[in-house]
């Protein structure tokens, strides 16, 4: 067998990544992707685009069936419908808790930097601010008026009660919903099977995302942004390797070296689509497989954690917020700041994690404070690459509450956790079993004869 299958598939997406932003940043240092050249036409916005958006669109796809059916498998394997409601209630209290822990030492980082003081106001400050649902709206919108319209929209929050109502109401009926359940349970094992199938062309597909977010980068805009750059990189890294790490610490014990080693699939997925959405599905293998967190709970903490929790995002709105304050002279003081963090992590739970929408975010929170909004324009060029770096920060806190949780329920696998092997996709190459595959084709053949 050649090398390179033996190579494990987070060293290979590793490697995209890497290669990634070697050619990326090479394409923009080189200014090779001037509008209209071959580069720019044929490969950056032709190969890289495509093989990108295919890509993204592949782990879309998975979202929905794998939360529907891992749910009801998730609600049925739980059982009691109360322990339903005491994870609900920690993991929703563990993720308001970590946003604004994440904002709160974001501002505190940020004020005592003084990043933007003294700066002058650049022309380039134009940004219309978007409309971010109020929480009303955001609590009514939780139930569903129509399933099938939530899931062909991919709205989270009510697919999750859907699936969640669905499998109490199987439980509800017991052994006449044996099959269904049964049903179910197939149809989750073959959905996680699919995100096997998707995770194995990763490296490609990770390598033409970055390469094609970094050619597209003003990298001059980075030098001119670099304090508010480098003081949102540090608290982003703050937040990750202390904040989340002692809580997950503290709260069960767990070793956060482990857990560092095994969630750098999920942050590289993460970074490169900067969509908490589209990385669910490999969240929720690597909650499970990898940490070994039952699917009675990943099943619900990781899309809803995916939905209402960014830790990265409230750190990004904490810095922007202190930077253009001083900019524009402002003085939010005590009130002020307390506000920005309550709207922030009141707007975290009404947005999903889709690329960019932190600045939607942003501006209802300028509005609610009474930021000039068209400051956010002063911040948009780098918002791409913060976009991808703040959404690896969101999905790690999504891991890091259901592993707490999980475990607060005993329903963590500590074996499974300890093992730096388990659960490891191998072989980027699908190898279809031939005893699966004789089992499957006789099985066929006996409903054939049947009918
Ligand atoms: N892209 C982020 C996410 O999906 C949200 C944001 O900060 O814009 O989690």
């Amino acid at each position: 067998m050649a090398t390179e299958n033996k190579m494990s598939l987070t060293v290979k997406v590793l490697l995209g990544m890497g290669l990634g932003i070697g050619v990326g940043l090479g394409i923009n240092l080189f200014e090779l992707n001037t509008a209209g050249s071959f580069v720019n036409v044929c490969i950056v916005d032709g190969l890289f685009h495509v093989v990108g958006k295919m890509f993204v669109n592949a782990l879309k796809m998975l979202v929905v069936p794998l939360v529907i059916f891992s749910l009801i498998c998730g609600v049925c394997g739980i059982g009691d419908i109360r322990a339903l409601g005491r994870v609900g209630g920690k993991s929703f209290a563990l993720y308001m808790l970590t946003t604004a822990i994440a904002i709160a030492t974001a501002i505190i980082i940020a004020a005592s930097s003084g990043i933007g003081k003294g700066m002058d106001i650049p022309n380039e400050a134009n940004f219309v601010g978007k409309e971010s649902p109020p929480l009303s709206q955001v609590l009514i919108d939780i139930i569903p008026s129509n399933p099938i319209n939530a899931m062909a929209n991919g709205d989270m929050l009510p697919v999750i009660f859907f699936s969640i109502l669905l499998g109490i109401s199987m439980l509800l009926v017991g052994s006449k919903a044996k099959s269904f359940v049964e049903g179910a349970e197939i149809a989750n094992e073959i959905m996680m099977k699919m995100v096997n199938v998707v995770m194995s062309v990763a490296p490609y597909a990770v390598f033409a995302l970055i390469a094609k977010a970094l050619a597209s980068l003003g990298l001059g805009l980075l030098a001119s942004l670099a304090g508010y750059v480098l003081v949102l990189v540090s608290a982003l890294l703050f937040h990750l390797f202390v904040t989340l790490m002692v809580l997950l610490k503290v709260a069960s014990g767990l070793s956060p070296a482990m857990f560092l080693k095994k969630i750098r699939n999920v942050q590289v997925f993460a970074f490169s689509t900067a969509s908490s959405n589209a990385t669910i599905p490999v969240t929720m293998r690597t909650v499970t497989k990898r940490f070994g967190a039952d699917n009675s709970i990943a099943s619900f903490t990781v899309p809803f954690g995916a939905t209402i929790n960014m830790d990265g995002t409230a750190i990004m709105q904490g810095v922007a917020t202190v930077f253009i304050a001083n900019i524009y002279n402002v003085d939010l003081g005590i009130a002020g700041y307390l506000t920005v963090i309550l709207m922030s992590v009141l707007a975290s739970i009404g947005t999903a994690g889709v690329p960019g929408v932190g600045l939607i975010m942003l501006s209802m929170v300028f509005a609610q404070v009474g930021l000039p909004i068209e400051g956010i324009g002063l911040i948009l060029g780098v918002d791409r690459l913060m976009d991808m770096i703040r959404t690896a920060v969101n999905v790690s806190g999504d891991a890091v509450v259901s592993s707490i949780v999980a475990n607060s329920e005993n329903k963590l696998d500590e074996s499974v956790y300890k093992d730096p092997n388990a659960g490891a996709v191998e072989s980027g190459n699908i190898h279809i079993d031939e005893a699966a595959e004789a089992e499957l084709s006789h099985a066929l053949e006996e409903v054939k004869a049947r009918d």
